[in-house]
């Protein structure tokens, strides 16, 4: 059975780590992949690779916390494929520290990019998808979205939202409108997310434990596992972590 082929398939976050091994990915199996994410140069570079091995992709620069530009990305993906079959909110960031630290801003951010992008995303893709009957959205949280650990609360906070958010949309649209609803949710993975760690005493623990982190591409094929499957089955949650991470 093959539900993947000639899909548009939005990408946000993809200049790096899970968004790019997802778009490379889907790539391969003959989806028509939309990276978007600020890093141009890096988006630029993927696609390129993308085109060299045969298949078909596109960038447009967006900011996920700006619903402009998550507006853009969707016309930009209709002008470029006529259609947009899956969005796949992945862009996030995680500078955790312990609440007493209080950074705001980080915080700020966290809610930012984490939540409001994941919205944005939905608000610019819905109205298309709708009117097609038929999309799929697929939300990244974390294992972090189950449990909460010193450090986590805000970022943990984020991705219970996220989690939250995923099983609304699911009960609001798949049953009127066919719109599949699925939320990932990794564990420790190889990419470039602790870059945005500042907190001294996380970056110190990071170090000790990002030796466990799995390959990006095994979140990649839980993300076209999910696409792949028959429209008539949503694949609504998925936790993917290392053997080893407690
Ligand atoms: P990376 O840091 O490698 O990728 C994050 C991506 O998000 C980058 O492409 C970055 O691109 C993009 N991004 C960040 N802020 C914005 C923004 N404001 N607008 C648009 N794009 C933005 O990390 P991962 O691949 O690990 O992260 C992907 C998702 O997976 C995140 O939601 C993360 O929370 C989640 N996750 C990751 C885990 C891990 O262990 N790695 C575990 C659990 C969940 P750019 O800077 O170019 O904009």
């Amino acid at each position: 059975m093959e539900n993947t082929k000639n899909k548009v398939v939005i990408i946000t976050g993809a200049s790096s780590g899970i968004g790019e091994a997802t778009a490379k990915l889907l790539a391969e199996k003959g989806a028509k992949v939309v990276l978007a994410a600020r890093r141009e140069e890096r988006l630029q570079a993927i696609v390129k690779e993308i085109e060299q091995e045969g298949g078909q992709a596109a960038y447009i620069k967006a900011d996920v916390v700006s619903a402009e530009d998550m507006q853009k990305l969707a016309q930009f993906a209709l002008k470029q494929y006529g259609r947009i079959d899956v969005l796949v909110n992945n862009a996030g960031v995680m500078p955790v520290s312990r609440l007493n630290e209080q950074r705001v801003a980080e915080w700020d951010q966290m809610i930012d990019v984490n939540i409001k992008g994941v919205l944005n995303g939905i608000a610019a893709v819905l109205p298309t998808m709708r009117e097609q009957q038929s999309g799929h959205i697929i939300n990244i949280s974390s294992v972090a979205g189950y449990e909460v650990n010193p450090t986590s609360a805000v970022y943990s906070g984020t991705k219970f939202a996220v989690r939250a958010i995923s099983e609304g949309l699911r009960k609001e649209e798949s049953p009127s409108s066919h719109i599949r609803s699925t939320l990932i949710a990794p564990g420790m993975t190889e990419s470039e997310l602790l870059n945005t760690v500042t907190s001294p005493e996380v970056k110190a623990m990071a170090s000790h434990i990002s030796g466990l982190a799995i390959s990006p591409y095994s979140i990649a094929r839980a993300i076209a596992y999910a696409i792949n499957e028959p429209d008539d089955t949503g694949v609504n949650e998925i936790v993917i972590r290392p053997t080893a991470q407690p």
